[in-house]
């Protein structure tokens, strides 16, 4: 039998015509039945490829169409010209080539996600203008305020110069250090807190300065700030979270929209987290910053300790609002830190006093006058372990008057 039953449209009306389609010879196929009677040759045909079961049409160079349920007579008529259009076929009548197929689409799916949209949003990112970035913190500042209740800082204006005094010196000599300042606000709701906003803002709520004993945890929070700042984290991960406006500035070309994600950037800051890379940049750049100015990176671990006691007292919890819930594995970052203040200290011996908690005079015998007048004493250093430990609860809620 050289020939099989199809359906034929003659390309004018929609009538199916039950049609005969036949090969006459190797070069001519005829198509006859109902009406019809044509025959063309082979190679003006355009047969449809073989997709597992589904009807395949033959088209004629004026528009009329034959089809026909696969059938074997269509592969010696109309053989493979296509290598390609031969392996897919094969490809699809296999179950577990289909199942590959699932997996290896899934796979470039994750992958994109994974690091396809991180590298669009990092080259969104670096198209930002520094102008557009500083406005954009801007609104974000006032977004906090206005909205997630960041209030104006109770603590006192001499205190306020003191600490932006600390932070001058940790940004001085960054290349772009004129952009860095620190905003105080009291955010009751909030808690300890520090968050670097787009455009070199760091906001300080009034309950981070209270918690600290030591201006050299606030020096260790801030440099770990600072290196958000320097590698634009919040707005890079903003962008990465914002998946749908990454797409639309890709289609429209339009980066500036990109700038709509001002909504984005305060929830993202208070409520979700920087990515495990972003937060190791950043510490390592707090370590190294730290060392720098000869301050043992251990004040990290030990501002990192205080704010998980205050924020899970002291337990593993998920979850929690504010600064820890940005630092999900604080665990080890506080031994990395305590691992980056060892190797400070063999490194300068002479700073061993920069330990926290190293006890001069347990230790080398430097023991403080008794005598000496207290109101000399003006740092945290200077007093008792177990004093300090007794202000410390006194010392989340900030008091202009206790502030040091
Ligand atoms: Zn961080």
């Amino acid at each position: 039998m050289n020939a099989f039953k199809a359906h034929y449209f003659d390309g004018q009306t929609s009538r199916l015509h039950e049609v005969e389609v036949q090969r006459l010879d190797a070069a001519t196929i005829r198509v006859v039945g109902d009406g019809i009677d044509r025959s063309d040759p082979a190679s003006s045909l355009r047969i449809s490829p073989r997709l597992a079961r589904i009807t395949r049409t033959i088209e004629f160079s004026d528009g009329a169409r034959v089809l026909a349920n696969d059938h074997p007579l269509l592969d010696s008529w109309f053989p493979h010209e296509d290598r390609l259009q031969r392996i897919t076929d094969r490809l699809e009548r296999h179950a577990h080539a289909v199942a590959a197929s699932i997996v290896i689409c899934l796979a470039v799916g994750i992958a994109t996600f994974a690091w396809g949209v991180p590298w669009i949003a990092d080259r969104i990112a670096d198209q930002i203008p520094a102008g557009v970035e500083t406005r954009l913190g801007s609104e974000v500042l006032g977004q906090l305020d206005q909205y997630f209740g960041f209030a104006p800082s109770q603590v006192n204006a001499k205190r306020q110069d003191a600490l932006s005094a600390r932070f001058s010196k940790l940004t001085a000599g960054l290349p772009d250090a004129g952009h860095y300042r620190l905003a105080f606000r009291d955010a009751e709701t909030v808690g300890p807190n520090a968050l670097a906003i787009p455009g070199g803002t760091i906001v300080i709520t009034d309950q981070l300065t209270g918690l600290f004993d030591d201006d050299r945890e606030f020096d260790a929070v801030v440099a770990h700030e600072i290196g958000h700042q320097q590698h634009r984290h919040a707005l890079r991960q903003t962008l990465r979270s914002s998946f749908v406006l990454v797409i639309a500035a890709l289609f429209t070309g339009d980066v500036s929209s990109a700038s709509a994600i001002v909504i984005g950037v305060p929830t993202f800051l208070l409520q979700s987290h920087y990515s495990r890379g972003f937060e190791e940049e950043a510490d390592a750049f707090a370590f190294n910053t730290l060392a720098a100015h000869n301050t043992s990176p251990a004040w990290f671990a030990a501002a990192m300790r205080k704010l998980d006691d205050f924020h899970h007292g002291g337990k593993k919890a998920e979850g929690g609002v504010a600064y820890l819930s940005s630092h999900p594995s604080s665990a080890a970052r506080i031994a990395a830190a305590e691992a980056s203040g060892e190797a400070f200290i063999s490194a300068h011996p002479d700073q061993i006093r920069e330990t926290p908690g190293y006890d001069a005079c347990a230790e080398e015998g430097v023991c403080p006058d008794e005598d000496e007048d207290d109101s000399d004493c003006d740092d945290e250093s200077c007093l008792d372990p177990d004093e300090v430990d007794e202000n410390s609860d006194d010392a989340e809620i900030p008091d202009p008057e206790a502030s040091r």
